[in-house]
């Protein structure tokens, strides 16, 4: 039975509304009181993460792969759809490109049409491997074109491109963000990213598998957070487009996270060196400036509180 909440102001589009950040963005949006398209491939997104928002008056599920046109009347789309972990872009990578690049051509075309704002979730890996530390927006990157990650950096480095030149040769508002390392709750226990890669091993007692030496470093922002940002970043006067840093500075190295995880879990595993993937960058720390100047937005949620919430996720999920 549908529950009768407030009927929304707007009929959002979220792509990739059924995965980790979408499936968060889709509850709040809907919560707000917007009615809710979300449309996912289940690619990396599961009907776990949205099972609770399917029976709510305002929320409708479309299972579409955005590679292809989409043809729906809506007031503001969300475009994240993209699989985000490096094991799971690099399991199909003309796949990965085709839903950053023709992805973003079809959703741009959507936004053309309707007369539309338009939010890209781009990501700090069109930085690369940075020589310049924290990043600003103004940093143009280090990125290899033709490695293992290029997939992913390069499809949305382009999917970027694609945003400026709609804004510039049709005029279209844009909003493009890009989002540095987030985690928290509905990350896939398999996903392969290093914090939820940590939990499960730690919770299970096997070993913390690092990669390298455990001396490159991340700066994770708890997803509420990032949430907010993301929200602000669409709510912004209609001549911002960004690009945008949204994250948490908080730099550490992957080794104290691991460290952090076994501690908080009272684990007793132990801690397993392997080989670093190719091109894995040594550091991510973005400059928030912008988005403290424009948002008023900062991270709220410690690393502590948010490590400890997401391991009660996973305690349930295992
Ligand atoms: P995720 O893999 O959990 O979610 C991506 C969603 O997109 C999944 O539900 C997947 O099924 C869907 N999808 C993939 N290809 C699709 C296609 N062709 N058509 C329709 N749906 C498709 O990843 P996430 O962490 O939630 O990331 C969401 C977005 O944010 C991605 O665009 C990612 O690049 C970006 N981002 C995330 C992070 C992060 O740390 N989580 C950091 C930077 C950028
Ligand atoms: N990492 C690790 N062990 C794991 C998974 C990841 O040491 O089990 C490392 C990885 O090599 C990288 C960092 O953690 O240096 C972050 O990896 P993740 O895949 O989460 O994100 P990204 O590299 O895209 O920032």
């Amino acid at each position: 039975m549908k529950s009768e909440i407030s009927y929304g102001s707007k009929r959002i589009l979220i792509t990739g509304g059924a995965g980790f950040l979408g499936s968060h963005l889709c509850e709040r949006l809907l919560n707000d009181g917007n009615e809710i398209l979300c449309v996912d491939n289940y690619f990396t997104g599961t009907r776990n993460n949205i099972e609770h928002l399917l029976p709510q008056y305002g929320f409708e599920f479309l299972h579409h792969d955005i590679t292809f046109p989409l043809y729906v009347e809506v007031d503001e789309i969300y475009n994240l759809a993209c699989p985000a972990s490096p094991i799971h872009y690099q399991y199909d990578p003309v796949q990965t490109t085709k839903t950053s690049v023709h992805g973003a051509i079809n959703m741009l075309g959507l936004a053309k049409r309707l007369g539309v704002k338009i939010f890209q979730a781009s990501t700090s890996e069109v930085y690369g491997d940075p020589v310049v530390s924290p990043q600003p927006e103004s940093y143009w990157g280090n990125v290899n074109p033709i490695g293992p990650r290029s997939c992913y950096d390069e499809g949305k480095r382009c999917a970027e491109t694609l945003f400026f030149d709609y804004h510039r040769q049709h005029k279209l508002k844009i909003k493009v963000a890009r989002i540095f390392n987030v985690y928290g709750p509905r990350m896939l226990p398999d996903d392969g990213r290093v914090v939820s890669n940590f939990i499960v091993q730690a919770l299970s007692g096997s070993p913390i598998t690092i990669f390298g030496d455990g001396n490159q470093t991340r700066s994770f922002c708890f997803v509420d957070d990032l949430v907010e940002a993301m929200i602000r970043t669409m709510n912004t006067d209609d001549q911002f487009t960004g690009p945008i840093n949204l994250g948490n500075p908080h730099e550490i190295t992957i080794k104290e996270l691991a460290e952090r995880i076994i501690a908080l879990t009272s684990s007793s595993s132990t801690i397993e060196f392997h080989p670093k993937p190719e091109d894995d960058p040594m550091s991510r720390k973005p400059d928030i400036r912008l988005a403290e100047t424009v948002l008023g937005w900062g991270p709220q949620v410690e690393l502590t509180t948010g490590l400890s919430r997401t391991i009660a996720y996973f305690k349930e999920l295992i």
